[in-house]
């Protein structure tokens, strides 16, 4: 429509504007919106793009849903900032998330909960829970994500749009707010396939800014797109299927029928170690955000309470700035790298991880890709999961490719009986993006 000058971006952007003024206080997707639009050439033509408020946007707070950031303004562009600048877009308002990232609900948002699209009285799942409820209820066109564990592809999965998480190093992390920087990665959340390639063909590529970012070439992602899936193997991890409710294993055997259908062969592989990903990943990315989060002292960014001594500040302002999911993930992080137990934990935890990318280099000496479901359950009520293993559990499916640092992407597949969306998770080797998307894109 842009192409035939029926619309021009600024007509969305308007639209979308007054759409989220309309029902900002219905969804609480954004916690800040922004007016100023600009016309632009490039790709994008001045597309509007909404970003997860953990990410650097010059000029925009960057609050990573937390009180102790509420007041914290970016002064620089991330480098994906920079490369949709350039493309041509413009930025609709940044979106609500779980506190630095940490949990599955956006439950954690210093902000309130953001709501189901679907069925306000859910959740819209986490900790990209925002950018997904934007997408889904048409207050963003396409939306950046950050996923450490499972944050773009869960919430995708319970809001019913297509969210990819890139193989680590594919992207910059070069201004996302680190968490668990061995895992973070950042990555689209649109409404079907074809977006997802167009998004993830600028924000991808080698930055001299982020030493894991690798220097290998980028391919044109939309080139990849084919319905014909005529030799490409898939895996598929029977004993994940037996541990989930009916409705979600049999939406999976739906996924596969329609696999064999396009052409794909089915091949059973196994995955001994996944079952340790939950354990494995609450050491790991615990170890690495306590670390990570120690910059946030009352010093240098955002919050300051007040303290007789300095010492007394940080404590007053640590403890008054921070929610309790994010202090619990501090003291287990502290308490797993602390001398004694750093061996017992950490070390072992990282030889598991080795033991779990092995397991991904075995199966994918058979196959192209494997197949699994993005959840256990379709999307929660607000305020049922309250015990914070429950919450864990939630990413059952989704850790185990950030551990591997592989690609994975959550397409929609099909409805629960309480007519809420589910996702299929589709994950491949490292920088096979290509195949993934090719993958993804034939379900669709
Ligand atoms: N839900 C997981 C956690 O709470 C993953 C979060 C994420 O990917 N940022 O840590």
């Amino acid at each position: 429509l842009i192409q035939k000058k029926e619309i021009t971006a600024k007509d969305i952007f308007d639209e979308l504007l007054a759409h989220i003024k309309a029902r900002s206080a219905d969804i609480n997707a954004y916690i800040s919106v922004i007016e100023n639009f600009t016309q632009k050439d490039g790709g994008l033509n001045g597309m509007p793009i909404a970003v997860k408020d953990n990410i650097m946007l010059k000029g925009t707070k960057t609050t990573c849903a937390s009180k102790i950031l509420s007041n914290f303004e970016s002064i620089y562009d991330a480098t994906v900032i920079g490369k949709l600048k350039q493309s041509g877009a413009n930025f609709i308002g940044k979106t609500n998330m779980d506190e630095f990232a940490m949990g599955s609900s956006c439950e954690t948002s210093f902000f309130g909960p953001v709501k189901n699209p679907w069925d306000k009285t859910r959740v819209s799942g986490g900790s990209s829970g925002g950018s997904a409820a934007a997408v889904a209820s048409g207050l963003a066109i396409a939306a950046l994500g950050s996923d450490t564990g499972g944050s773009i592809r869960q919430p995708a999965s319970f809001c019913g749009v297509v969210g990819l998480k890139p193989t680590y190093g594919r992207v910059s992390r070069y201004g996302l707010v680190a968490f668990a920087s061995s895992l973070d990665q950042i990555g689209p959340i649109t409404r079907d396939v074809n977006d997802a390639c167009l998004l993830l063909n600028i924000i991808a590529g080698f930055d001299p800014k982020d030493s894991t970012s690798v220097n290998i070439e980028v391919p044109n992602y939309l080139e990849s797109l084919s319905e014909d899936l005529k030799g490409v193997k898939i895996g598929i991890y029977e004993s994940a299927l037996g541990s989930v409710p009916d409705y979600i294993a049999s939406s999976i055997e739906n996924a596969i029928d329609t696999y064999k259908k396009l052409g794909a062969s089915i091949q059973k592989i196994d995955l001994p170690h996944i079952k340790y990903s939950i354990s494995d990943y609450y050491i790991l990315a615990c170890a690495e955000a306590s670390s990570n989060l120690a910059r946030f002292d009352g010093v240098k960014y955002g919050f300051r309470a007040s303290g007789e001594s300095l010492e007394e500040m940080y404590v007053n302002t640590r403890s008054e700035g921070f929610g309790a999911e994010v202090k619990r993930r501090i003291m287990l992080g502290t308490y797993v790298l602390s001398s004694g137990y750093y061996d017992a934990y950490y070390v072992r935890s990282l030889r598991l991880r080795n033991l779990i990318k092995k397991d991904f280099d075995n199966a994918f000496s058979q196959v192209d890709a494997i197949i699994l479901p993005t959840t256990p359950s379709d999307a929660f009520k607000i305020g049922e999961v309250t015990k914070p293993l429950d919450m864990y559990l939630s990413d059952t499916f989704t850790i185990s490719a950030n551990l591997a640092g592989i690609p994975a992407i959550s397409v929609p597949c099909g409805f629960s009986k309480n007519n809420l969306p589910l996702g299929l998770q589709i994950l491949s080797n490292a920088f096979r993006e290509d195949i993934l998307l090719k993958i993804a894109y034939a379900f669709e």
